[in-house]
């Protein structure tokens, strides 16, 4: 079977990065047999320069008929002064909900050779590996009712609703143990039911949901240690599941404990397991067009394509693995750079990357 896949660079240095992802793909399909069809889009700034949208027809439609999505990242100074219907930023936003991309992955991974770009001390972060499932089309960010409003006394009362249907905690808790079910076979879900009630119904479907997956041992964890535990030791968790406000917060924490923005993937997954992947990092627009972007989160994210979209497991191992082996070759982007490395460009450690796959 032909693997469709949607590639959308955005903007910033989302060409760049995405260019070396592709020589990637190129060598798994060349050297490797993996079957494949790629397709061009816009999205974003890049979008509404040529359409006057950052969404258009023409970039859902390849979305919706790709089997997986790679997208580089989108937004810039030029697009600031922009109404927010239009900024880049809504392509994004538009992608996901229009996909139903509801289960938000996101790794943080801490290669040994980085561990010195930790801020915690090495023993605690070196071999890091946590993946954290973010459910992210519900929960407080879209509940409804929500507003600002003026009591009778005028006193003004901001208001937000924390809201969870069984399903769509089912659903999540599905995502999560099927990962696991990849992994090491554990699952902590973090809520606080002790004071919502929205998370001790949270709480009793991901029981319910653990049945069918008896080969996972499944915990629960209060948000507020959970947030203790991943500073304290991280090293403890497998897959993180949890509300959508939670995760937000507890994946940049997670993400920052690796100390290096320019190595850490995602993916937005729907129900079927279909996918959007992506870096966690922006466009950074101060370095774009130079040469010097770490290309190697957009990499990364191209081996979970393999392995959570395209059932290539095997391929996703080779290309983390060639990501490692650079990584001991002592090359480094300026991003992650150290005295005792050696400095290369964004093309020079994609390049670096392919030859390491090709061994
Ligand atoms: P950013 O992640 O783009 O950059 C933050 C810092 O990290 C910058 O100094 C940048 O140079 C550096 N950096 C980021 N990725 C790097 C890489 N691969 N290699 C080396 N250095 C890297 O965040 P920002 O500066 O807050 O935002 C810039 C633009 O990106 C804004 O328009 C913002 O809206 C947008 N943004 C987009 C996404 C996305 O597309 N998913 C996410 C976050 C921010």
């Amino acid at each position: 079977m032909t693997n469709k896949i949607a590639v959308l660079p955005g903007d910033g240095i989302g060409p760049e990065i995405v260019n070396e992802a592709i020589k990637v793909l190129e060598c798994l399909r060349d050297d490797f047999g993996f079957a494949m069809d790629i397709d061009h889009g816009l999205v974003g700034g890049a979008a509404y320069d040529a359409s006057g949208s950052p969404l258009p027809e023409a970039t859902l439609s390849l979305a919706k008929a790709a089997d997986a999505i790679l997208l580089g990242a989108v937004g810039g100074y030029q697009w600031e002064h922009l109404d927010i219907a239009v900024r880049p930023e809504k392509g994004l936003l538009g992608l996901r909900a229009e996909l139903e991309l509801f289960s938000n992955l996101r790794p943080a991974i801490l290669y040994k050779q980085l561990a010195s770009a930790s801020t915690l001390k090495e023993g605690v972060v070196a071999g890091l590996d946590i993946m954290i499932v973010r459910e992210l089309t519900g929960g407080i960010y879209f509940g409804q009712p929500r507003g600002i409003r003026t009591l009778e006394n005028g006193e003004r009362q901001g208001f937000n609703t924390l809201i969870y249907r069984e399903s769509e905690i089912e659903r999540i808790a599905h995502s999560a143990f099927k990962i696991a079910m990849k992994r090491d076979k554990r699952v902590c879900s973090v809520d606080k039911a002790n004071v919502l009630e929205c998370t001790e119904l949270w709480r009793e479907v991901m029981e319910r949901v653990a049945k069918s997956y008896p080969e996972v041992t499944l915990s629960h964890m209060y948000v507020d240690n959970a947030a203790m535990q991943l500073v304290r030791a991280p090293k403890q968790f497998d897959v993180m599941v949890t509300t959508n406000m939670f995760g937000d917060i507890l994946s940049d924490c997670a993400a920052m404990l690796t100390g290096s923005i320019g190595m850490l993937p995602s993916a937005s997954l729907d129900a079927s397991g279909k996918g959007m992947y992506e870096p966690i990092h922006g466009s950074a627009p101060d370095i774009a067009g130079k040469n010097v972007a770490n290309p190697l989160a957009t990499i990364l994210s191209v081996a979970m394509m393999l392995r959570y979209s395209l059932n290539e497991a095997a391929l996703a191992d080779r290309v983390e693995t060639a990501v490692g082996s650079v990584l001991d070759q002592g090359l480094r982007t300026a991003d992650i750079y150290t005295d005792d490395s050696q400095k290369v460009s964004t093309s020079e450690m994609g390049a670096a990357v392919v030859a390491a796959l090709k061994v």
